[in-house]
């Protein structure tokens, strides 16, 4: 489904709230829309939609699946879906020199010093590798932007590639992307399988056109056509991360822009830092890599990252238990599947693993804290965790499941039926 076609369709079914009162990019936006879907008409005379994704009810109708049935969807598709090659898009409308100013890009919060763009997929190929993500860019010129790249993770690892033959690293940064593909380039993937794993979601192959510097993309609302230069780095930061905290200044790559393209009228879209479509793109892509590797030692049903974890620190792994080594199993296979997770909680099938109130009752009930609490002290996680020290911190897993040889202590009572 199109980007429009899919705002369309919650338009129709009364979804899209619309906010026509003109806005500035500065503060404004950020400071208006909440946590629901927003279409906002005039931010200095231009679309900007926020929250397209941010809950998994809207997940769930991009993906045109139920919501209890995302686990599953996501888990059983491979990215190996073919895509497909197209010579036009609706995005080539309007082909112009690079003006960043003419784009409502949002300075979100205070503290944060410039306008970033947020929901920009950076693609960009290199020696016939491709690959496709989000990453946050900073304004710092009308054809200039700062890129934060997460050391070896696989558009810094092209981007040292060609920066070892002394080459700029060509890229397309596509702004306003089907949901489903938005949902793929957020997912990891092996490397370059992102548009295939969007064609396995969507059940058809996406369409993928070619730009001028030769990098191929799906149909976007916005385009912008450039590359990230092969040595010069700028000051980048700060700005608000998953945990809602500052994320520390650090020097990055710069991004020249040759090219822009656009939709007429383009809508524009942006991820509010640490807002739901922020967490939801961040964490619940990592719930099927994790059901996956669960899958191989123990019955796993479900998998959640919680909210209340910024849906990147905390998983509940739900099993259904045949031995009682399997919990602790489950525990090192979701560490294996998600290396930036904190801590993980194993419950039973009986638990509902999207009320925190019952996840609280399997750990007061289930849990001997010298026996079903495991901690690895000293582990790679998170450098967005504020207790880790450069991403070197403390892991811990917690078995709140039953003992099978006495699940006649711990099973709940059944109510009778009247
Ligand atoms: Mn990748």
């Amino acid at each position: 489904m199109s980007f429009r076609g899919f705002l369309d369709k919650l338009k129709t079914e009364g979804k899209l709230r619309e906010i026509k009162k003109p806005l500035s990019p500065v503060y404004e936006v950020s400071a208006t829309v909440g946590k629901e879907l927003a279409l906002f008409t005039n931010v200095n005379g231009s679309k900007v939609v926020m929250n397209i994704l941010a809950s998994r009810e809207l997940l769930a109708e991009a993906l045109g699946v139920p919501q209890d049935r995302i686990i599953s969807h996501l888990s059983s598709r491979q990215p190996e879906g073919e895509v497909k090659i197209v010579k036009d898009s609706p995005t080539k409308e309007i082909i112009e020199k690079p003006d960043l100013s003419k784009l409502p890009i949002l300075t979100h919060f205070e503290g944060d010093g410039a306008p970033y763009i947020t929901a920009g997929v950076v693609v960009s190929e290199y020696e016939g590798v491709m690959n496709a993500s989000i990453h946050r860019l900073r304004v710092i010129g009308k054809d200039r932007l700062a890129v934060r790249l997460v050391e070896f993770r696989h558009t810094y690892n092209l981007y040292k590639k060609a920066q070892e033959n002394g080459e700029p690293l060509p890229v397309a940064i596509v702004i306003g992307i089907d949901p489903v593909t938005l949902f793929a380039v957020s997912t990891r993937v092996p490397e370059g399988k992102e548009f295939n794993y969007a064609s396995a979601l969507s059940g058809e192959p996406i369409e993928l056109f070619e730009c001028e510097n030769g990098i191929k993309i799906p149909h976007a609302e916005i385009v912008l056509e450039g590359y990230i230069h092969p040595t010069e780095l700028v000051d980048e930061g700060p700005f608000v991360d998953i945990s809602d905290r500052y994320d520390i200044i650090r020097k990055q790559p710069v991004v020249y822009l040759t090219n822009v393209m656009n939709r007429r009228d383009p809508i524009y879209h942006a991820l509010l830092p640490a807002g739901s479509e922020h967490h939801i793109l961040m964490g619940i892509p990592y719930e099927p890599l994790i059901f996956n590797e669960v899958k191989k030692v123990a019955d796993v049903k479900n998998v959640v990252m919680t909210p209340g974890g910024c849906y990147y620190f905390h998983a509940v792994v739900q099993i259904h238990k045949t031995n009682d080594d399997e919990a602790k199993h489950a525990i090192d296979a979701t560490f294996a599947a998600h290396k930036s997770l904190k801590h993980v909680i194993i419950v039973d099938d009986d638990i509902n693993i999207f009320d925190p109130n019952d996840i609280e009752f399997a750990i007061a009930t289930r849990v001997k804290g010298d026996e079903d609490i495991y901690i690895y002290p000293n582990v790679r996680g998170s450098t967005l965790d504020p207790r880790s020290e450069n991403g070197i911190g403390t892991k811990v897993g917690i078995d709140a499941t039953m003992e099978l040889s006495k699940k006649w202590k711990f099973q709940r009572v059944p109510k009778p039926k009247v």
